[in-house]
């Protein structure tokens, strides 16, 4: 059996009960890093079986894993913080696990994207992760332009040292008065929303220097405006023309869709045929 479990993200009550009896019945604790987590099974005063599993874990470890899976042990998955696999290393071991027809079973708990959504009050009926933006800012700007013209928020996360810059890129691409909010160390004792548009918020962060974690959100895009461009009466009676249809029934179609008189309908259309054979 292989947990995977949600641990707090600041504020070590966040841990669940559950959370909590799982990690003391396990018998190995996977581990982003086994130091941090023996801070925080210090703090539930358990002493654990620990093995370290990152995002630079060799193939031999996830292998090892897994072996202890299959010889029935149960296994504990933890990140630094959070949701495991979500921006976090974890996914190659739970689709090992799944392979070698081990029960995978999510514990869940804080996560800072939906955490950070839940009381910004943007509405996240639909919304994007889109985990961290690439640093080099050319890059940025085009990540952020495939991301920002969706009629839902978006969510990242960032490094607090390149949040202002974010922001910049963020006013760029999707407009000065685009909507932002910046969480910043949530549950925990700073916790901060910063809320504006993206340029006024940039410039407020540019005035002091931005410690812990930083989550953005941005909001929705404006609708798109999806109508097709209509053709008019004389463009299609010419795509009509091209099809090789009879000028009558052009002249039919130009009568029932623009309601011209059926005169100018039959003339149009009669133009439509002539300049096709040209
Ligand atoms: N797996 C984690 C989760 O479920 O949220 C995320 C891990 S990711 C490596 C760390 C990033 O999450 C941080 O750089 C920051 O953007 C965001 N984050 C984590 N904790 C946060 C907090 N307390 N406040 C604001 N953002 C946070």
């Amino acid at each position: 059996m292989l947990y995977v479990v949600a641990t707090p993200i600041g504020n070590l009550e966040d841990l669940s009960a559950r959370a909590g009896r799982v990690l003391a019945e396990a018998d190995i604790i996977a581990a982003e890093d086994t130091r941090r987590a023996a801070k925080l099974l210090g703090h539930l005063g358990l002493s654990k079986r620990t093995a370290s599993f990152h995002s630079y874990s060799s193939p031999e470890r996830l292998a090892e894993l897994v072996e202890e899976l299959k010889a029935g042990k149960c296994v504990a998955l933890i990140s630094d913080a959070g949701t495991p696999c979500i921006s976090d290393p974890g996914a190659e071991l739970v689709a090992a696990a799944w392979q070698a027809g081990c029960k995978v079973v999510p514990i869940p708990g804080p996560c800072a994207a939906v955490v950070a959504l839940s009381a910004s009050g943007v509405p996240a009926g639909r919304f994007m992760f889109a985990g961290y933006p690439p640093r080099k800012a050319g890059e940025r700007r085009g990540f952020l332009a495939g991301l920002l013209s969706a009629p839902w928020p978006v969510v990242f996360y960032e490094a607090p040292g390149r949040a202002e810059d974010l922001l910049r890129d963020i006013a760029a691409v999707g407009g000065r008065e685009r909507q932002v909010v910046v969480a910043r160390e949530l549950t925990k004792v700073f916790e901060e929303f910063v809320f504006g548009p993206a340029e006024e918020v940039a410039a407020e962060l540019s005035q002091r220097e931005v410690k812990g974690e930083v989550t953005v959100i941005v909001g929705p895009g404006a609708p798109v405006e999806t109508a097709a461009k209509q053709p008019s009466a004389s463009e299609l009676a010419a795509w009509l023309a091209r099809e090789g249809l009879p000028p009558g029934r052009i002249a039919a179609a130009l009568t029932a869709l623009y309601g011209l008189p059926r005169s100018v309908a039959y003339e149009s259309a009669r133009r439509a045929r002539a300049s096709k054979r040209r």
